[in-house]
């Protein structure tokens, strides 16, 4: 349950809080898998079929608009 636990690459959501109109960002970690996403055009159709809740951590909205995804390269500690 730690980093370093296998390949997992980590996704960062960049939403807009449809409320109080903060931005905020959710990091997702997808395991390196196959069937899993390992790209941001494969994680936004993931997405769309398994949505990833949201909750704003300034007004606990729940409703975010999707700006933006962005993929970082997480690398397992040796
Ligand atoms: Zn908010």
């Amino acid at each position: 349950m730690t980093s370093g636990f296998g390949m997992s690459r980590s996704f960062l959501l960049h939403l807009h809080c449809a409320n109080c109109q903060r931005p905020s960002t959710k990091a997702v970690v997808v395991p390196i898998a196959e069937g899993a996403p390992s790209t941001v055009d494969e994680f936004i159709d993931m997405l769309e079929y398994r949505p990833v809740p949201f909750s704003c951590r300034h007004c606990e909205s729940l409703i975010g608009e999707l700006v933006g995804v962005t993929v970082e390269r997480r690398e397992a500690a040796a």
